[in-house]
């Protein structure tokens, strides 16, 4: 549960099947409480939903043949064995030469790449707003690459954005989309109305490339 400067009480459910209830700071916990039981059926249809989703999509694979998205293009795996270990783009196909050619170690070779693009991609991405964050009398925000299994970024009022790097996965776009969204952030910290508005503004297309994010196999 988190507390926070809001009126009224919110209740999330998390794709992983978490509950999120955010509180207003005075907020009661035996009021919190029932107003959760009293959202019960609605928390249990949504989990069962999400369940079904993630039951859908198959855990990701590591060998020859094996499809990888790479800024929302899908590549097929070609795995060969060598002693220089490298992961390259050569046309359709993500080539993997790898010691052993084990899914592990396929599977950390390709993490350890697109961590790489994630670095290169999003720094790119971040700095077009340097001058943005200039106007508003704003330090230019720093990256920082950190995995979350809930989310695609997060942002800190000091000027930290943290962006999971298995978003370079999603189209460029899309990417961009989490990028105003984080920034946005650094001004308004709730999702409130004045946040929307700034998100509206920096990036219009927002709900198509939200919406495309959340039903796309990353
Ligand atoms: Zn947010």
């Amino acid at each position: 549960m988190k507390r926070s400067r809001r009126r009224t009480l919110a209740i999330s459910v998390l794709p992983d099947g978490t509950v999120e209830v955010t509180a207003p700071v005075g907020a009661a916990i035996e009021k919190i409480r029932e107003k959760v039981e009293k959202r019960a059926g609605w928390i249990t249809r949504q989990r069962r939903s999400f369940a079904a989703l993630s039951a859908r999509r198959p855990p990701r694979r590591y060998c020859a043949g094996a499809t990888h998205r790479y800024l929302g293009r899908q590549y097929r795996l070609k795995v060969t064995a060598g002693d220089e270990q490298s992961v390259k783009l050569k046309g359709a196909f993500l080539c993997v030469i790898s010691r052993t050619g084990s899914e592990k170690s396929v599977a950390a070779l390709l993490a350890g790449w697109m961590r790489e693009r994630a670095r290169e991609q999003f720094g790119r991405r971040l700095a077009k707003w340097y001058e943005w964050c200039n106007k508003q009398g704003r330090p230019n925000p720093r990256l920082r690459l950190l995995a979350m299994p809930k989310r695609w970024g997060s942002a800190h009022k000091d000027g930290w954005v943290a962006l999971n790097p298995e978003l370079v996965r999603a189209p460029s776009h899309c990417i961009d989309y989490v990028i105003a969204h984080e920034l946005c952030h650094l001004k308004h910290p709730q999702h409130d109305k004045a946040f929307f508005v700034e998100l509206d503004r920096l990036c219009p297309k927002w709900k198509t490339l939200k919406a495309r994010l959340e039903s796309m196999e990353l």
